[in-house]
């Protein structure tokens, strides 16, 4: 064991006994894309003078990363629209340097990719997570609002020039992208991504309540995509594990890996060993709880981090036993009220 870890103050463990060692950043709620599962088109933004500064996301991330957080993934909104968002992640990158972090990583929706791919690798970042739920480019406008599949495209080729491995997360979409579930494995296969399939959340109001824009209808349970994927491949049930919320099958005839992330079971709380921090320092313990601990005050209030640390470990002890969401098909009401950009996804 390294020094380092010899001197770290005691780990993170929750009243369930799960070591804390995985947060997730969202480091701006803003974004380029407006994805109808996700955002209202128009969405009111979290005022700027309340989100940390880039400086005071280091000290926090450090914080965690000093009482035992291995994993740093920054998410948003879209991380690589924030402004100057490289130096964040090169300081974050020290800690790799130090072996006192085992990866720093993001999920972005590729836009900025073809700008940043390069400067990723170099920070130390060597695997990111891009999310795509079409191939189709008239589709992926409708669904993203705002978005360009040929930017996003041109992204992943930088991507993979610079040599980051790509893990896609494709959202499941009735009716949008049903049809298109082999060709996206197929494409991941050519191209050498990972390819994991998400259930819509029920997570915050995204604006009316016909077409595309009401998550009730456009809830596809996972069940049905690997039906479709069955029909077609042989589907070996996998034992990996990524202490999150995916399960993997294998495609035998391909060898290629699968995950689902089907959110609304309970099959990963007991797991489960991720917390969330927003942009404005707030912690949430749970994706699908509303608990939160401030942590902002107390990084304000001082320059000594044994403030903040402290903050980490009362709002650790109130880390829930597992989420509670679920659709209310009558209501059509979101079963959180945050949206996924704020939380991260
Ligand atoms: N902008 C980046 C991106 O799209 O990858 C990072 C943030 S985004 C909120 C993270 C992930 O959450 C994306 O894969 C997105 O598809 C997913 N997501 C957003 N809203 C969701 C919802 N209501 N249900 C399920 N997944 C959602
Ligand atoms: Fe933006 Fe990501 Fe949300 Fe789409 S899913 S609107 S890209 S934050």
């Amino acid at each position: 064991m390294s020094e380092a870890h010899l001197n770290k103050t005691a780990p993170l463990i929750d009243p369930f006994q799960r070591a804390i060692t995985y947060l997730r950043v969202s480091v701006t709620d803003r974004c380029d894309f407006r994805c109808v599962y996700c955002m209202a088109e128009d969405m009111t933004f979290l005022p700027k003078a309340d989100v940390l500064s880039l400086e005071e996301l280091d000290r926090l991330c450090s914080a965690f990363v000093s009482v035992g957080v291995r994993k740093l993934r920054l998410t948003g909104g879209e991380p690589l629209v924030r402004r100057d968002i490289m130096w964040l992640i090169e300081r974050l990158g020290r800690h790799l340097d130090t072996g006192d972090l085992d990866e720093l990583t993001l999920t972005t929706n590729g836009s900025q990719l073809a700008r940043y791919a390069q400067d990723l690798y170099d920070a130390g970042v060597r695997r990111i997570n891009v999310s795509i739920d079409t191939l189709d480019a008239a589709k992926f406008k409708e669904i993203t609002r705002w978005g360009r599949l040929d930017q996003v495209l041109a992204g992943l080729d930088a991507a993979k020039a610079a040599g980051l491995k790509v893990k896609i997360n494709a959202v499941a979409l009735r009716g949008v992208n049903d049809d298109e579930i082999e060709r996206l494995v197929e494409w991941c296969g050519v191209e050498g991504f990972d390819l994991t399939f998400i259930e819509v959340m029920p997570l915050g109001e995204i604006g009316g309540d016909v077409g595309s824009a009401n998550r009730v209808d456009q809830y596809l349970p996972l069940s049905m995509v690997r039906a479709r994927l069955k029909e077609r491949w042989t589907l070996d049930e996998s034992d990996h594990r990524t202490g999150g919320p995916a399960r993997y099958v294998t495609i035998r005839e391909t060898g290629q890996r699968i995950g689902f992330i089907t959110p609304l079971t309970h099959n990963f709380c007991e797991s489960c060993n991720r917390v969330r921090l927003t942009c404005t320092g707030t912690l949430f313990m749970c994706l699908g709880q509303d608990d939160a601990a401030d942590l902002r005050a107390p990084l304000r209030e001082s320059d000594d981090d044994g403030h903040v640390v402290q903050a980490i470990r009362e709002a650790i002890t109130r880390k829930p036993k597992g989420h509670d969401f679920i659709i209310d098909r009558r209501r059509k009401q979101p079963a959180v009220p945050r949206h996924m950009s704020v939380t991260g996804g």
